[in-house]
């Protein structure tokens, strides 16, 4: 048995001034599979996260909307918070920034360093508001390129030529916050001395630490020679006050990777583990990070630097990746490919966009197209039509002719031998982030067993007489081999794997589970573990964002908006036929409870007795023209067999019908007396 680790593992901050996109969820899923894997290994792996709450984009942000900072960032923490749990993101703490064991674990790393000789106090020149009176960071000042003359870029470089320069170079300059021109003053900064850790830097990335592709970046920053850097910012600033300095406070990017520490701070008051255990410098214990490439020099040069001076190890690793492209283009908000998490939620089962995600990230750090007619295409195929397949073809004849229990041995134990000996390099690809290599193989042993059953046609042999012990071998075998597919796979479908535990009924997997294949034991009946993605559906990702989701599946049931009333006079609707209309289930149906939405304005929530078919959970537009308490006890007609659509606030199973072009005038349709929930309507 390998050695069990100890692992400390951060995925990057999230800025709290909005809503996470699928760019975080990818680097939150990499980070995630990776620590489910280590567990599933038998290693000891703490997952701590934080949002990134400080700097004056927030403070201005919370001044628009009229709020403190605090309730801005306490807002977004909960947005965040309940995106990830859906995503299925396995943190042990999802702490902030802006927290007391941050502020005394940047006050006690500030202190080590000041001590220590590593700040230096000098005084600059800065752009400053006077109207805002506020100090202008470089990206609040907006003016013209003085190199290309090239009007409207930001104060640290041109958007045109790529040229880099401070703020005072351009011409026209202009504040971002007021439009007035700033004025430039002197202020004292802190600054922390990188420069005095150059060699032990360049030692430190040389050793194995970060990708290939990452340490040649590096080579051109050190070849450059590090500069000192500035840790300090003037008031007004949403942050920590320096000890000893008023009115100066810590720069976000220096207490920003300091938030992974006071996150564990938490995580270490909770549990009974020891911070120093993992901080100390000669800590045997590992400590990862996993960001996007576009925060390297701040994880990379920064962060080993300020551990090192504060007296503290430095990190195992910093794993870098690409950035997300959607359908081969960079996220933008007016092409609609900004997808937020929340919209994906809306839609999908969490596992679909693991699964997809995992089979694209390898170990580099080129970008990661998510292709929407890929993402449906590769769903179906592999968990539909190669992997769940398995299952659903072996499960049922087990149930049925061997009341459950699968056989004794394996017939071809040659075939499982080859499973179980893929474990190890498997798990070699997913220790090494090449989860996409992981998946290749899994899914070519996922394409040999569909090749054993198609051979061995246990649908045809069950026909036979006298074959029931032969059928029983053949599906045993096919089951032994989903169940180590199922295993190998369960860092990136958690869900999906507890589902088969059950189904096996197994006490919870580890790595070494799937050497030794499940003899002898009692299934239960095979429920389906996923179904197929529509493409038409997944298009809807890139839709723009309606500011209200719309009540689809709700009544009023109307082809025209409201605005188009005098529509109702026009053309009638296309010709159907009796049996086009027998496809729709219409139901009588009792009101069992009715409730506002919080946060839906126009909805209501219903639950629905529906006879033979059981309750139903249905959401209905009619809030603007009913009290929820007068529809309790009435009957109602519904669409029995609407798709179920899954919407911010629960899935509505149907949908109520009513009249009425909306507002007060809608008017909903219930049957006469006698009618019975469940009633058929024709
Ligand atoms: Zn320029």
């Amino acid at each position: 048995m390998p050695v069990r680790r100890r692992i400390l593992v951060t995925s990057a901050l999230y800025y709290a001034n909005g809503p996470l996109h699928l760019g975080h969820i990818l680097e939150a899923i990499q980070t995630d599979v990776w620590v489910r894997f280590q567990k599933l290994r038998g290693h000891e792996c703490h997952y701590v996260c934080a949002d990134d709450t400080h700097g004056t984009p927030i403070m201005l942000k919370a001044q628009s909307e009229g709020i403190a900072p605090k309730a801005l960032i306490l807002r977004v923490h909960a947005e965040h918070t309940r995106d990830l749990a859906e995503m299925m993101i396995g943190m042990d703490n999802f702490g902030s920034t802006h927290s007391p064991e941050n502020q005394a674990i940047c006050e006690r790393m500030y202190r080590a360093l000041r001590e220590a000789g590593f700040i230096d106090r000098r005084t600059i020149s800065q752009a400053y508001d006077a109207t805002a009176q506020m100090f202008l960071p470089d990206r609040y000042v907006k003016g013209t390129c003085p190199i290309c003359g090239t009007a409207d870029q930001y104060g640290d470089s041109c958007e045109n030529c790529g040229a880099t320069y401070s703020p005072a170079d351009l011409k026209n300059p202009l504040s971002v916050v007021t439009g007035t021109p700033p004025v430039w003053r002197e202020s004292e900064h802190y600054f922390f001395r990188l420069s005095a850790f150059e060699p032990r830097l360049a030692a430190w990335v040389k050793s194995g630490t970060v990708q290939h592709s990452v340490a040649r970046k590096l080579e051109e920053w050190f070849s450059q020679g590090l500069k000192d850097w500035d840790i300090s910012r003037d008031a007004p600033y949403f942050g920590f006050e320096i000890p000893d300095a008023p009115g100066k406070y810590f720069y976000v990017w220096f207490d920003a990777p300091i938030g992974y520490l006071g996150s564990f701070l938490q995580l270490c008051a909770r549990s009974g583990l020891k911070f120093d255990d993992f901080l100390k410098p000669d800590s045997p214990a590992e400590m990862h990070h996993f960001i996007g490439k576009d925060i390297l020099y701040f994880h990379t040069l920064f962060w080993p630097a300020v551990l090192e001076g504060a007296g503290m190890r430095r990190p195992t690793s910093v794993h870098a990746h690409g950035f997300l492209t959607i359908n081969g283009q960079k996220m933008s908000k007016s092409r609609g490919t900004f997808i937020t998490a929340r919209r994906y939620l809306d839609l999908f089962k969490p596992e679909y966009l693991r699964y997809y995600f995992a089979a694209k990230l390898g170990p580099g750090i080129d970008d990661i197209d998510m292709n929407l007619d890929e993402f449906a295409a590769r769903l179906n195929s592999d968990i539909v039509g190669k992997l769940v397949n398995i299952a659903s073809r072996c499960a049922g004849f087990v149930t049925k002719s061997a009341g459950g229990r699968l056989g004794e041995s394996l017939p071809d134990p040659g075939l499982y031998a080859a499973f179980a000996a893929a474990g190890e390099s498997i798990a070699a690809a997913y220790e090494s982030r090449d989860t996409a290599a992981a998946i290749r193989d899994i899914m070519a042993l996922a394409d040999r067993a569909n090749q054993y059953i198609d051979l061995c046609k246990p649908w045809a042999l069950a026909k036979q007489p006298g074959s029931a012990a032969e059928v029983q071998g053949i599906c045993t075998q096919g089951l032994n081999c989903f169940r180590a597919l199922m295993i190998y796979l369960q860092p990136v479908l958690p869900d999906m794997a507890a589902q088969a535990q059950r189904f096996f009924q197994e006490a919870a997997w580890t790595w070494q589970s799937a050497a030794t294949p499940l003899l002898g034991t009692t299934i239960r009946p095979y429920q389906p573990l996923a179904t197929r993605l529509d493409p038409k559906a997944v298009a809807k990702l890139v839709e723009p964002e309606a500011a209200e989701a719309p009540p689809a599946a709700a009544a009023p049931a109307k082809a025209a908006p409201p605005s188009a009333a005098p529509a109702a006079a026009a053309a009638p609707a296309e010709l159907i036929s009796i049996d086009d209309f027998l496809r729709i289930e219409l139901r009588v149906a009792k009101v069992i409870e009715a409730d506002l939405v919080a946060g839906a304005d126009k909805l209501l929530k219903l639950r629905l007795d529906v006879g033979e078919l059981g309750e139903r959970q249905v959401f209905a537009g009619i809030r603007s023209a009913y009290d929820p308490n007068s529809l309790v006890g009435r009957l109602i007609v519904v669409v029995a067999n609407l798709a179920p659509r899954k919407m911010r606030f629960g899935t509505s199973e149907g949908m109520m019908l009513a009249a009425g072009p909306g507002g007060n005038d809608i008017f909903v349709l219930s049957p006469d007396s006698g009618a019975t929930p469940g009633m058929r309507v024709k």
